[in-house]
């Protein structure tokens, strides 16, 4: 039945998530008081501030502007993962993020120094970040603190960070950790931007998610469902 499927999909992504970032509560809370929600087609969801779709994460909300309210992965799949430089700082990307006027933001940015990582966006939504609606509708973009011509900018803190953190998204949404899904900012069609550029080293990275993933239980919102 589809809208059952809808119903327990989405309240196990957020309840899963939720209930990690902030404690039982939020997710009893969700579960209890929000189940119905699923059941109106086009209604806007709920959302509850603060809470992050990665453990660990901060969240820090981009404007309204630099996003589209969305309802993934039930109206688009996700199976791409946009890896992006900032060309910024941390604060610099994080701030820019936040202003309605930058028409663009990514829903993950990386911190360099400590590979901290803060949420801007909410997966279920379609962050403008990779310069192809398509892409932006199937993917979630991940901004790396550095420029793309400073590879001391290329922590390993922050590409065992990022990894992790991609481990788990290709988990939530069951696709493979390969380089058709996980992708560069400059191999997204029609793109002008180079990053991450030739600095970045994806044959690190990719073992580094490879690695990670066989620690995230498999595609565990999916398992439930069925
Ligand atoms: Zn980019």
């Amino acid at each position: 039945m589809r809208s059952m499927e809808r119903i327990s999909r989405r309240a196990l992504v957020l309840g899963g998530a939720g209930a990690v970032a902030l404690g039982t509560a939020g997710a009893l809370t969700w579960d209890k008081g929000s189940r119905l929600w699923w059941r109106l087609p086009g209604v806007d969801k709920q959302r509850t501030e603060g809470e992050v779709d990665y453990p660990g994460a901060k969240w820090v909300p981009a404007s309204a502007a630099n996003l589209r309210t969305a309802d993934r992965p039930d109206d688009y799949a996700v199976d791409r993962i946009v890896i992006h430089v900032t060309q910024s700082n941390f604060a610099t990307a994080v701030k820019v993020f936040r202003d309605p006027l930058h028409a663009a933001a990514a829903h993950y940015v990386v911190r360099a120094g400590d590979g901290h990582i803060t949420q801007m966006v909410r997966e279920l939504d379609v962050a403008f970040q990779a310069g192809n609606r398509a892409y932006n509708e199937r993917s979630i973009g991940i901004e790396h603190e550095g420029f793309v011509d400073k590879p001391q900018d290329f922590t390993a803190a922050m590409y065992e960070s990022s990894a992790r953190l991609s481990a788990d998204i290709c988990a939530r949404y069951d696709f493979p950790v390969d380089r058709t899904h996980i992708v560069g900012h400059v191999e997204v069609p029609g793109t002008d931007h180079t990053d991450p550029g030739p600095h970045w080293d994806w044959d690190r990275y990719m073992d580094l998610v490879a690695r990670s993933r066989k620690n995230v239980p498999g595609a565990r919102h999916r398992k439930a469902v069925e």
